[in-house]
């Protein structure tokens, strides 16, 4: 069974994509492994950067809402007035929005007034820890968060009231909302940072103050105590921790006054979403670069290819001639092809030499030189379809006299010279054959029976006349014949040479007849 071989065009394009493929895949997973570790030390970064905007953020917050209780404890200067300790707890609530709600309570604990009135706390004792803090300590003061009288889980933020005297009368009390909507939660919560990213706020013993998640408040955050003890031991840093199963990539920093931290962390499978995102794109431009050298590829191998074809396609030509023209033609562009070019080139012109060689040897008569009945027979093919030629048959007189008196050596030259003798009487067109022996044919076209006369007479005289080695004489007898029907055959016109010579022996030799139907 014969295997057909494959086309260089298919190769060189597997070759190139499949190389531009595994390289590009070797590329993507050598990125894949070194980009995990880059991109995680980025995302950490960026988390302790952003939780550090945010405690910043978030402990002006708090600062600011201070300040706002601050300046209502100095407004208020005694107790006694209920509507206006009223009106400046609605002033507090109101203008800022910064509390969910606010109260004014006595140094003994009991609520004075409150904003919203529908808290419905107002001649209430508070019993609180928090509440009981905020009086023994007489100073600006933020609780843990706690669950307050109305059942809301709540931190407070307090401060002082002092009266004229310089005597501690009570506090007012901020109170913002850790489940419930509020405006520290807004302010959080509505951050622009990446998605898939959470913020907390976290105390140092690791209970969550703030999280979107409301039902995660106020419950103890899973950590490791390695990542505990760093939360209270430094302002600012970057850690890992594992929850239901996931591992989180953390940033914090603890906020000012406070001691709670802002936490801020996302799940690192987010850097295996990055690599993901980052490899499609890659192998997007990879298809690119694919399709960009696949046609390349298909150019160059074409071009290569493309000589190579011709080259084959020339050898096909059936006139070598025009193989040969056709070859030098050929853009050979490269090396290589342009040496093969030229060796096919010239093994063509090499074998057409010799083939014309050959044929020349094939078509001669190698004693005399002129042509042999082959080459007589080839030659006369163009003026075939001529009209008007003319045949001189010649036969030389007793040449076996000659040979036997002399030697056959002798009689070979005296047929050599007998043969220039002919082409000297002819034209170049003229065709002189041995047809055999000693006897000599000579076509001459575009010839009358006249002219034709004149040569054979001319040849038999010259011949006459010629002194030849050793002193020999010789002559010749020939028939002249004429083809004027251009479809007449020429063997036939042989034949009609033929009878008038031996007529001419007949008449005594030394003669020329031209042949006669009659
Ligand atoms: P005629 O006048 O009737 O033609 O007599 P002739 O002797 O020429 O004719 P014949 O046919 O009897 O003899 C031809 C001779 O030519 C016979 C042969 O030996 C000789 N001959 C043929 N070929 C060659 C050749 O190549 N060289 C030599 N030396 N002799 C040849
Ligand atoms: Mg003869
Ligand atoms: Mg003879």
């Amino acid at each position: 069974m014969r295997i057909k071989k494959p086309h260089l065009r298919p190769i060189v394009i597997t070759l190139s994509v499949g190389g531009i493929l595994l390289t590009s895949i070797f590329l993507i997973a050598v990125i894949m492994v070194f980009q995990r570790e880059n991109i995680e030390k980025d995302l950490l970064y960026a988390n302790s950067s952003y939780a550090m905007k945010m405690s910043d953020v978030m402990s002006g917050y708090i600062e600011m809402a201070q300040g706002e209780l601050a300046y209502g404890a100095k407004k208020i200067k005694s107790t006694n007035d209920i509507d206006s300790l009223k009106d400046e707890a609605d002033r507090l609530r109101l203008q800022s929005g910064m509390f969910n709600s606010v109260l004014v309570v006595s140094n003994d604990a009991v609520v004075l007034a409150t904003s919203p009135e529908s808290l419905d706390l107002v001649g209430t004792r508070l019993n609180s820890s928090a509440s009981k803090l905020a009086i023994e300590e007489k100073k600006p003061f933020i609780s843990s968060p706690l669950k307050s009288v109305t059942g809301n889980l709540i931190i407070l933020l307090s401060h002082p009231i002092y009266d004229k005297g310089g005597n501690y009368i009570g506090y007012v009390g901020g109170s913002i909302y850790l489940k419930k909507h509020s405006l520290f939660g807004d302010v959080l919560s509505r951050h622009f940072f990446k998605n898939n990213t959470e913020i907390s706020i976290v105390s140092d013993d690791g209970n969550v103050i703030f999280n979107n998640d409301k039902s995660a408040v106020d419950r103890p955050m899973v950590m490791s105590d390695d990542l505990k003890s760093k939360l209270t031991a430094s302002d600012r840093g970057e850690g890992a921790f594992f929850s239901s199963g996931h591992r989180y990539l953390l940033g914090y920093a603890s906020m000012k006054n406070t001691v709670w931290n802002v936490l801020v962390y996302s799940r690192a499978d987010s850097v295996t979403t990055i690599l993901i995102a980052y490899a499609k794109s890659v192998l997007v431009l990879l298809i690119i670069i694919i399709i960009v050298f696949s046609l390349i590829s298909y150019f160059i191998a074409s071009s290569i290819s493309l000589p190579l074809e011709k080259l084959a396609i020339s050898t096909n030509a059936k006139d070598i001639g025009a193989s040969l023209v056709y070859i030098k033609a050929i853009n050979a562009w490269y090396a290589e092809a342009d040496r093969l070019k030229k060796a096919l080139f010239t093994y063509i012109k090499v074998m057409m030499e010799r083939v014309d060689s050959l044929n020349e040897v094939a078509l001669k008569d190698p004693l005399t030189g002129v042509n042999n009945r082959l080459g007589f027979l080839s030659k006369i093919q163009n003026h075939k379809r001529d009209s008007g030629y003319s045949v001189i048959v010649i036969d030389v007189d007793f040449f076996k006299e000659i040979n036997d008196s002399f030697g056959h050596g002798v009689g070979d030259e005296v047929l050599v010279s007998l043969a220039h003798i002919i082409n000297s009487c002819c034209r170049s067109e003229d065709v002189v054959c041995r047809f055999g022996g000693e006897e000599f044919v000579v076509f001459l076209p575009n010839t009358s029976v006249v002219t034709a006369k004149c040569v054979a007479e001319r040849i038999r005289s010259v011949i006459e006349s010629t002194v030849f080695p050793n002193n020999l004489r010789v002559t010749i007898s020939a028939g002249v014949a004429t083809q004027d029907d251009p479809l007449g055959r020429i063997d036939f016109l042989l034949k009609n040479a033929d009878d008038a010579l031996y007529q001419a022996k007949r008449e005594g030799r030394n003669k020329v007849i031209v042949y006669s139907a009659i």
